[in-house]
């Protein structure tokens, strides 16, 4: 949601409610944990209101543990926290999952994979950034192909069963090659929103992820 267009959000979260998206990944960031600052609580529970899919919310802030009640109690299905944002990350996932809501950790670009090793197990979610994150629409790197197969490996050996999700940088170009090594769920913000016909650009992408 972060590529939306605020002037005209209830518009914007209404074609995605009607588009064959399946959730809403919405962009947290404080200003302090990435360079940029997205939007606080009170458009978080604008589009909480109108949003009919499950809302995904990714934090990109310093210390999230402080937030994870607020998170749960406006209805996030989903909670990402990031690995370099957190001391504590197995009790954190353990916090979100006891407040109701699915754990996930995201990676930022220079994170490895190993930093995972002894928590997959109890994660619903790893978020692979394939961007560094921060702002919307930038260049997809492309380790980030080889970081998912052996993120899926990883996840095998362990016997999670964790989805992996790209953030950043997604377009029709790239959803087959990342679906096929490995990724369950693709986040696509400008690619969608800065289309000709954003619900057109979701169905594309959605029958390239499936087949
Ligand atoms: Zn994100």
């Amino acid at each position: 949601m972060l590529a939306a267009d605020f002037a005209n959000l209830e518009r914007d979260i209404n074609m995605v409610n009607q588009s064959q998206a399946d959730w809403f990944h919405i962009d947290i960031m404080d200003g302090v944990f990435v360079p940029n600052i997205s939007f606080g609580m009170p458009v978080l529970k604008a589009m909480a209101q109108h949003a009919k899919k499950p809302l995904d919310v990714h934090l990109m802030i310093v210390d999230p543990d402080r937030y994870i009640q607020t998170f749960a109690d406006l209805g996030s299905a989903i909670l990402t926290v990031h690995a370099e944002a957190c001391t504590h990350i197995h009790r954190t996932v353990q916090a979100i999952k006891a407040a109701g809501m699915k754990a996930g950790v995201a990676l930022n670009p220079h994170t490895p994979i190993s930093v995972l090793e002894e928590v997959i197990s109890d994660l619903d979610l790893v978020c692979v950034m394939s961007v560094n994150p921060g702002f919307g629409g930038q260049q997809f790197i492309e380790n980030t192909y080889d970081k998912v197969r052996r993120l899926r490996a990883l996840s095998n050996a362990k016997n999670a069963e964790v989805m992996i999700e790209i953030d950043g940088g997604v377009t029709s170009k790239n959803a087959a090659a990342l679906v096929q090594a490995g990724a369950d769920v693709l986040v696509a913000g400008s690619f969608v929103f800065a289309s000709e016909n954003p619900s057109e650009t979701i169905s594309d992408l959605h029958a390239i992820a499936n087949t």
